[in-house]
């Protein structure tokens, strides 16, 4: 590659407060068309706009955990151009004075060791409404305009131009996004439009200070696709040039199903936009003690999570990585170690059996019918003998369909582990006289066959019997 690659993200982040950044309407996803909507959110002559308090705090949260310093005082703008999606014929943002700024989050991939990204600043928006295009009949005939999305709450957060790579760009996105889910101040649901992205993507020839000129890929709503379109707009770029061309400044949009971008439209300035102080917000001011009492809600991060499972825990980084990517899951396995002891156990038990249940059911961990204390409970009758660890899959499966304890599925389904000696040695007897012919073999020295008996015994034992008295003991009555 003649070029180095330069990459800045913009990120809209859909807040997950209950009602809209200015006004009382709910935010929730997929209702009726402008059936949450009131003379605030439909721009109304004379109706004036309230700060949702909550948005305020989801935006000093996310700027405390991607290390950003949060402004004593920042200003809504308004931010003027026409669409019919808007029907103030402006958006409230903040321009000059953003509530966060100077942050970084660090990344890592195959290629670098763990790099900084900067992180510019991240700002307080209202979301546009949404057009929909009929199909069928209708069709081109007319547009529909629903409100239920203006006014709800967004973050922009605006990278600095610091990757060099769309796997880069992709690092920092899916750690950006992993926050952003952790902190609860987003769903992170990419195709509902909760977390979208818009890359500025240029190239230079290497050792030139100055940027080339960039193109803007608008709001995609897959990693994959990031990652498509970056490496499209890269190669498209560095064709112009080797052509002797010049690449123009424009806004362009990825179309997933040719994988190609193609121009949307010219790249507007900002002064293009008439930014201006709104006369109906007042400054929004956050003192020190308010960024404090947020500071004390702040979860353990990812980073965090992982160092302590390894530390305290003592399980392999993998395990770790793991368990701390989503943040019910840690908090699963967190008590089910206070409550058996053994991290390693419930490690593999949680990465295990229930990871698969739930992908099955495709419900998250929230919602499994076996508890932690469940799970611990039953880890226990594998410790102290009652059941072996092979019938512990069969009494979990039973415990996640029934929802019912452990103790109650083993009685029920008499799936106690047999270590009654006798019970076992006339299993085994039996065993042995049915088939004289692998006795034979085993006592000329074909040693594999033991394997064959441990089977044919546990199998007659209905997985119950006690492995370890089972070989033992096979080992007395084969040899005899
Ligand atoms: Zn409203």
């Amino acid at each position: 590659m003649k070029y180095e690659v330069v990459i800045g993200l913009e990120v809209h982040v859909q807040l997950t407060t209950a009602t809209k950044i200015f006004c009382g309407c709910s935010t929730r996803f997929g209702q009726t068309p402008n059936s949450q909507t009131c003379p605030v959110c439909l721009g109304l002559p004379g109706a004036l706009p309230v700060l949702n308090r909550q948005a305020v705090e989801c935006a000093i949260l996310t700027g405390l955990a991607t290390n950003c310093a949060i402004a004593p005082r920042s200003i809504f703008a308004r931010k003027n151009y026409f669409y019919p999606d808007l029907p103030k014929g402006y958006q409230i943002s903040q321009y000059e004075l953003p509530i966060c700024e100077h942050g970084h989050l660090e990344i890592e991939t195959e290629d670098v060791v763990p790099k900084a990204i900067g992180i510019t600043r991240i700002h307080m928006e209202e979301d546009a409404g949404k057009l929909i295009h009929p199909e069928g009949a209708e069709a081109g005939a007319c547009s529909y305009v629903d409100l239920n999305r203006a006014c709800t709450p967004l973050l922009e957060i605006v990278s600095e131009p610091d990757m060099r790579s769309s796997e880069e760009a992709i690092a920092y996105l899916k750690k950006l996004h992993q926050i952003v889910v952790y902190l609860g101040v987003c769903d992170g649901n990419l195709e509902e439009g909760s977390f979208r992205c818009d890359a500025n993507v240029s190239i230079r020839p290497w050792g030139q200070k100055e940027f080339g000129t960039r193109a803007e890929l608008k709001s995609i709503n897959s990693f994959r696709f990031i990652k498509q379109a970056i490496d499209y707009e890269i190669e498209r770029q560095a064709e112009i040039l080797d052509e002797g061309g010049r690449v123009v400044q424009e806004t362009r949009l990825f179309d997933s199903a040719t994988g190609l971008t193609r121009a949307m439209r010219g790249k507007e300035e900002a002064h293009d936009y008439r930014y201006f102080p709104d006369p109906d917000l007042v400054p929004l001011t956050v003192s020190p003690e308010w960024v404090e009492k947020v500071r004390e809600t702040l979860p353990e991060l990812p980073e965090a999570k992982i160092e302590r499972f390894i530390r305290e825990y003592g399980i392999p980084r993998y395990d770790a990585e793991v368990l701390a990517a989503i943040r019910a899951v840690a908090g699963y396995f967190d008590a089910c170690v206070a409550l058996h002891g053994n991290a390693k156990t419930c490690s593999n038990w949680v990465m295990g059996e229930v990871t698969r249940s739930l992908n099955d059911a495709g419900i998250p961990i929230t919602e499994a019918p076996v508890s932690p204390q469940m799970l611990a409970a039953m880890l226990k009758r594998i410790d102290d003998g009652t059941i072996s660890g092979k019938i512990a899959k069969t009494v979990f499966e039973e415990m996640w369909k029934s929802g019912k304890d452990a103790d109650t599925v083993i009685a029920e389904k008499g799936l106690k582990q047999v270590t009654d000696t006798g019970a076992i040695e006339k299993i085994i007897d039996e065993v042995i006289a049915a088939n004289p012919a692998q006795v034979e073999e085993y006592r000329g020295g074909k040693e594999k066959v033991f394997g064959f008996f441990v089977g044919q015994v546990m199998k007659a034992s209905r997985g119950k019997a006690n492995p370890a008295a089972v070989n033992e003991m096979l080992q007395k009555k084969l040899q005899g």
